[in-house]
């Protein structure tokens, strides 16, 4: 079956076109185009082009699959139809970057391609089975109705970790589990696998997962939570919103703005939202990229810990997407002084893995650590492929 995965930005669209079948996985093409205001118009030429290059006809898509982020009431991988779109269009406030673009291209796919399934993984659906007290602030129940509650995103590159990080811990009966979590819900094993995947990007979340399923998450209600983000603020105490606002005199959306676009390591660095470049102005002798890495480093290790007592013990350690992939010294720092829990990297392993797949740990550490690059869109293809085998 042709899978199309299609990203969707306020103002992008990406895609990305995959051959999928039992034992079959395989990418076909990919493409985008920047500065799009008509999605249609966008699509369209995109169908044509995999046409005319002999790769895909519209009748041969079978399906579409959507990275949304997070719906108003639902969640999981589901049929796109009008449920999402409402679910969606609920919570548009909360990621207007993202779900007002996924609701029209999704109909807009409609239209185009009547013939294709769409469906919706939701970002937030791998932290469906996380307990009740890890979801819930302790709010007012009226704002819990409202929806503010802990979501978590990155569910998909996380879910990639939880099953990959079992087959190279030679846990085949867990990484059975992660592929048909979304159909048949967590199940028990005897021996449990418990894994922290640490995804460490331009946006970042740390997960703890425990025979493929997630205990929870550093992200929260919206992607403006947990570690500090390229150019947003991360955990923030809500007393400081008001206090700013009175103190600063900015409003409410002037507050919203300088905490989405001029926090995270862009605003304690003040030298830019780019990894390497804070790291290079810090390696220079900048004392704000100092602080920012420092504190990049020391919320990851918050992170990271506060799973370890949920899990109650640890088999494997993953570093995952730009950052976790491609810097050997930050996961150095994110490792040291952690003997004593089993955790001890290689040097030479760590040095010479950038980028690529590959373990990093020494060899008499209890805890296997890997880097694990992240492939959100073969994610994408793969729960279509699963959801629409099991809808035919
Ligand atoms: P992502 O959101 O996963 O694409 O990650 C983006 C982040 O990864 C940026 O902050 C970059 O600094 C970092 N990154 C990406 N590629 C490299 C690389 N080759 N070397 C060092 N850092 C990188």
């Amino acid at each position: 079956m042709k899978v199309l995965v299609a990203n969707l930005g306020s103002t992008s669209f990406k895609y990305r076109l995959f051959e999928m079948g039992e034992g079959v996985e395989c990418q076909l093409a990919e493409g985008g185009y920047e500065r799009v205001t008509d999605y249609g118009e966008v699509i369209r030429d995109a169908l044509a082009s995999l046409a005319e290059q002999g790769l895909a006809t519209e009748e041969e898509i079978g399906a579409v699959g959507f990275k949304t982020v997070l719906g108003r009431g639902l969640s999981g991988c589901v049929e796109a139809g009008e449920d999402v779109l409402e679910a969606l269009e609920g919570f548009a406030e909360v990621a207007p970057a993202h779900n007002p673009a996924y609701a029209a291209g999704i109909r807009q796919f409609g239209q185009i391609l009547p013939g294709a399934r769409r469906v919706a993984l939701f970002e937030t659906a791998f932290y469906q089975w996380v307990p009740e007290a890890g979801c819930r602030y302790a709010v007012p129940r009226a704002w819990c109705e409202a929806g503010i509650r802990r979501y978590g995103f990155h569910g998909a590159s996380h879910k990639f970790v939880a099953e990959r990080s079992a087959e190279l811990l030679d846990r085949e009966d867990v990484a059975g589990i992660v592929r048909e979590l979304y159909m048949n819900g967590p199940v028990d094993v005897a021996k449990p696998l418990r894994v922290l995947s640490c995804h460490l990007g331009g946006s970042s979340s740390v997960t703890g997962i425990r025979n493929g399923v997630a205990v929870g998450t550093s992200m929260g209600f919206s992607p403006q939570s947990g570690l500090p983000q390229n150019n947003r603020v991360g955990d923030l105490d809500s007393g400081a919103i008001p206090y700013a606002s009175k103190v600063l005199g900015l409003s409410l959306d002037e507050v919203e703005r300088q905490l989405t676009r001029e926090s995270g390591l862009l605003g304690v660095s003040g030298v830019g939202n780019d990894m390497r470049d804070v790291r290079a102005a810090a390696v220079g002798g900048n004392a704000e990229a100092q602080l920012a890495v420092e504190l990049f480093v020391r919320e990851v290790r918050r992170w990271a810990s506060s799973f370890l007592f949920e899990l109650g013990g640890l088999e494997g350690l993953v570093f995952t997407a730009g950052i976790g992939e491609n810097n050997p010294w930050l996961r150095e720092a994110v490792c040291a002084g952690l003997e004593e829990f089993g955790i001890v990297l290689d040097d030479e392993r760590n040095e010479n893995v950038r980028g690529e797949e590959g373990e990093i740990g020494a060899p008499g550490g209890s805890v296997r650590i890997f880097v694990v690059p992240a492939n959100e869109e073969l994610v994408l293809a793969r729960e279509v492929y699963r959801k629409v085998s099991s809808l035919n």
